[in-house]
């Protein structure tokens, strides 16, 4: 925890009146600006003059609707600049790019989302010879002999998914500034929960597509880093938002952007169901696992960097041995009680639910899977708020005793 309050941030950022006043922003549905004067365009084309004077060149480089989104994820995450992408994948590989060239390297955490470890793992050796060594991010030795002269970033989830562990932000990024790179951390599954910067992380992303937006519609995401790292991405030579083009939609800006006031509502409403649930599924016998219950390893950890207004986060796992005991338990839950919904992706209002091993993580091999501690009957929940606590709490208590009968029997 720090002195720093996002909240106040982003009441700073009230300022943004829409055209006719309207208490929102209005949305700058334009794919291209004009200039008063012909000899304006060449200065934006040199970098003499752009959006921080007001003047916008083209819509894949800065649209203002989606700018205006970057400064409430840049109040969010403390950091001087923020811009919005098309999807989290956008705003990872934008990163990475950014950071390496031909033959630089990333030590990364080995319990990553799916498609960052295939971005890893696959895309980037094989298309542009970057490669990464995994390696378990809270074996903080292991981060320090990974990284080679060659390296150019540490790489983590602030939460692991899905095995929740959390990341020991400030001791990886001072072993990450010892050898002069950044740390950069996936903060995807816990907004305002961690502020990774303000424990020494340098880079933030987000997939937007889960607490963020909180509504399972749209895909989106943001970069987070200082004025010269976010300006770098959109280079009209060199920079990976500007010419590989996952650019968001302003529709879309606006429209994320309405979300943000109830962002902290929410973030502590899924933390609260989330905690409620597995301090019962505890004391029920399950194997669940939760940041906030007292035998998490992390739990200590979590409480020294966490903000405490917003709990330990929507995402909780139950392993059920088996994956087929892991799909009956969901079946159950989704098709007999209405729990929720057997899905992937998470931050949603309802409960989502996925096995992880065989969906979210398949990217990885089985070795990977199991030295991550990925077991096949492993459950992750993203807790959703809807429904009353015991309501919930009957329908979950139901279907693992039927599901535990079946076992038993069988
Ligand atoms: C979903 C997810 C991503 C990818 O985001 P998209 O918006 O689907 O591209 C990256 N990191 C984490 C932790 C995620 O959960």
């Amino acid at each position: 925890m720090t002195g720093r309050n996002p909240i106040e941030a982003l009441a700073r950022l009230r300022h943004e009146f829409g055209e006719h006043g309207g208490v929102n922003m209005s949305i700058e549905a334009s794919s291209t600006f004009t200039v008063m004067e012909p000899g304006t365009m060449p200065a934006m084309f040199k970098g003499l003059k752009g959006h921080d004077a007001g003047c916008y060149l083209y819509g894949r480089h800065f649209n203002p609707t989606v700018y205006h989104l970057g400064l409430q994820l840049a109040a969010i995450e403390g950091t001087e600049a923020a811009y919005c992408t098309a999807s989290g994948m956008g705003a990872i590989s934008a990163t990475l790019l950014a950071l390496c060239k031909a033959g630089d390297h990333i030590v990364a955490s080995n319990a990553v989302y799916g498609g960052t470890y295939a971005l890893m793992n696959d895309f980037l050796p094989e298309k542009s010879g970057i490669t990464t060594t995994f390696v378990d991010i809270t074996d903080l030795d292991a981060v320090r002999k990974a990284i080679t002269d060659k390296t150019r970033a540490v790489y983590t989830e602030s939460l692991s998914n899905p095995t929740l562990r959390v990341a020991d932000i400030p001791k990886l990024s001072a072993i990450a500034h010892e050898a002069g790179i950044p740390l950069v951390v996936d903060n995807t599954f816990s907004p305002l929960i961690l502020s990774p910067v303000d424990h020494g992380a340098d880079i933030v992303v987000h997939s937007i597509t889960k607490f963020i937006s909180g509504m399972s519609d749209v895909i989106a995401g943001a970069v987070c880093g200082t004025e010269a790292f976010i300006e770098s991405l959109m280079d009209l030579h060199a920079g990976p938002l500007m010419l590989l083009g996952p650019t968001m939609d302003p529709k879309v800006a606006a429209n994320v952007s309405l979300r943000i006031p109830h962002l902290p509502l929410r973030m502590a409403a899924h933390g609260e169901r989330a905690l409620a649930l597995a301090e019962r599924l505890e004391e029920f016998g399950a194997q669940v696992c939760y940041p906030g219950l007292d035998v998490h390893p992390d739990h200590g950890l979590l409480d020294e960097l966490r903000c405490p207004d917003y709990g330990y986060g929507g995402v909780m796992t139950v392993d059920m041995g088996t994956e087929t005991a892991a799909n009956a338990l969901m079946s159950k839950l989704q098709n007999t009680y209405g729990f929720g919904f057997m899905a992937v992706s998470l931050g949603y209002f309802d409960t989502l639910m996925s096995c992880s091993g065989s969906s979210t993580s398949s990217e990885m091999s089985d070795e990977d899977k199991a030295s991550a501690g990925i077991s096949p009957g492993l459950v992750r929940m993203s807790v959703g708020y809807t429904g009353t606590l015991e309501q919930r709490w009957q329908q979950l208590r139901d279907a693992l005793r039927e599901v535990g009968k079946q076992q038993t029997a069988a």
